[in-house]
């Protein structure tokens, strides 16, 4: 995630309806968790079972702002379970099936509750068909302006973070329980129809026409996303992958946003000579006009962008930087919960510096030295708090850490610590102690008291 220029943070959380968890006798199945218990985002979420797949097939009529879906889930049960809970925020539910018998459902806030037949043994895998459908609303976010599906004047973005997919699809709505995807999404003729991972083709038929799209790599359900509209689409091959990029129409074709994109590939090439080897089977980006959308954000391989980037005429490869860098950090490697989230951002701010010094701007060493003179050492980068969880000290402080553990290490080990790590840690989710332990097994030294003086220490430390 980057955030717009013209930033104001109100000091708000999301307050989501968290599910009522009762204690029926159940036998030795009892209920899934409500949430998994991630104090940034209460009721998100859910325990008892674990999503391998999601299958999702949604239509969307823009003129009524109508959205109709199917949503099969393939999941393991990790507990015995009497029901489970998806988080599901509006829409109408009108059938659950599990292993393909009816179940029992209802609503309960976010929450749609199923009771499945019989009980699901611990280990089983099952599948939960849902079919729903209405008219889509965005999650409030104080943070970012709304979250989630928001009809535009074209068509639709369904956007945000941390959470977001709740507003198109039941979902296990935490970045802790990854799962592969097959998107198929239907909108009417003339219309473009964007989301994750490779591109399977498109059918029309009857007026309609079906994009699917396939991401076979494990992705957190906040970095799925959905944009429909009037795009100018690109497709090509960028280093034997498919390479995905939209422009909304409304963007100038030799404008700014257009010619950020266009340099994916480049600065993808550039990030993977000092990360590793890019982590997914598709590249890509999308422009959108929308003014909502005041934030970038790394929708798994084709990150979007709001228009805000790329006011006047030059453009700014440093967010498309950021984004991409994000494929490796947050997305191929995931934060297990929100408080950590520096991992993501403090690699991906780091990135914008690399990319920078790279393309000619100002060196790593200078914005390492400006972002230390103006740092505020009271606020903390690992657990800062809901509302500061996209604030400067997780952001910037958190570049700063980085680049004080590559001054201790050196530039070989500092590197040999972000590709391992990343390879390591492939298509899973991780700690700030993980990588802690990570860096001090790799450089052969304890690294814990530098770490705790960079990232949460209430007074500048020493230079290293
Ligand atoms: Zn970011």
């Amino acid at each position: 995630m980057t955030r717009g220029r013209r930033w104001c943070v109100a000091a708000l959380a999301v307050a989501l309806l968290a599910g009522g968890c009762t204690s029926d006798d159940d036998g030795p199945f009892r209920p899934g968790a409500a949430d998994v218990g991630d104090p940034y985002v209460p009721g998100a979420g859910n325990g008892g079972y674990d999503v391998g797949h999601y299958a999702l097939k949604v239509r969307y009529e823009p003129a009524d702002d109508r959205l109709t879906g199917e949503a099969v889930l393939t999941a393991t049960a990790t507990k015995a379970l009497s029901r489970f809970q998806l988080d599901l925020a509006g829409l109408t539910v009108d059938r659950v099936r599990v292993d393909g018998a009816p179940a029992k459902h209802r609503r309960d806030g976010a929450e749609l509750v199923v009771t499945p037949e019989h009980g699901l043994p611990v280990g089983q895998r099952f599948t939960v068909d849902v079919t729903y459908g209405g008219v889509p609303h965005p999650l409030p976010s104080a943070e970012l302006g709304d979250g989630g599906f928001q009809a535009t004047p074209d068509g639709a973005i369904a956007l945000g973070q941390p959470e977001s997919a709740s507003t198109w699809y039941p979902v296990n709505d935490h970045p802790s329980d990854k799962a592969t995807y097959d998107i198929e999404v239907t909108v009417p003729d003339g219309l473009a129809a964007l989301s994750n991972g490779v591109p399977k083709g498109k059918q029309s038929t009857g007026g309609w026409t079906t994009w699917r799209w396939s991401e076979g790599s494990p992705m957190a359900s906040y970095l799925s996303t959905l944009v429909i509209g009037d795009y100018r689409v690109a497709t090509g091959t960028h280093a034997g992958k498919p390479i995905v990029t939209a422009v909304a129409a409304a963007l100038p074709a030799d404008g700014p946003a257009a010619a950020s994109v266009a340099r994916t590939g480049e600065i993808v090439d550039f990030l993977a000579g000092r990360f590793g080897p890019y982590p997914f089977d598709a590249y890509g980006g999308i422009a959108v006009a929308d003014d909502r959308i005041r934030y970038a954000l790394e929708t798994q391989s084709r990150p979007v962008y709001g228009p805000g980037f790329f006011r006047g005429t030059r453009p700014n490869t440093e967010v498309v930087a950021h984004e991409l860098a994000h494929q490796w950090f947050g997305d191929s490697v995931s934060v297990a919960r929100w408080s950590d989230l520096w991992l993501n951002e403090g690699f991906a701010t780091y990135a914008e510096w690399l990319w920078a010094e790279h393309d000619g701007g100002r060196t790593v060493e200078r914005a390492f030295a400006d972002r230390y003179a103006v740092t505020d050492w009271s606020k903390p980068t690992v657990d800062p708090g809901r509302a500061a969880m996209f604030g400067d000290a997780v952001y910037q402080r958190g570049a700063l850490a980085v680049h004080a553990l590559r001054r201790a290490v050196g530039d070989a080990t500092f590197f040999r610590i972000l590709s391992g790590w990343l390879a390591e840690r492939r298509d899973g989710t991780a700690t700030t102690a993980d990588f802690i332990g990570y860096a001090e097994r790799t450089a052969g030294k304890p690294l814990r008291a530098l770490f705790d003086a960079w990232l949460v220490g209430a007074t500048a430390p020493a230079l290293p």
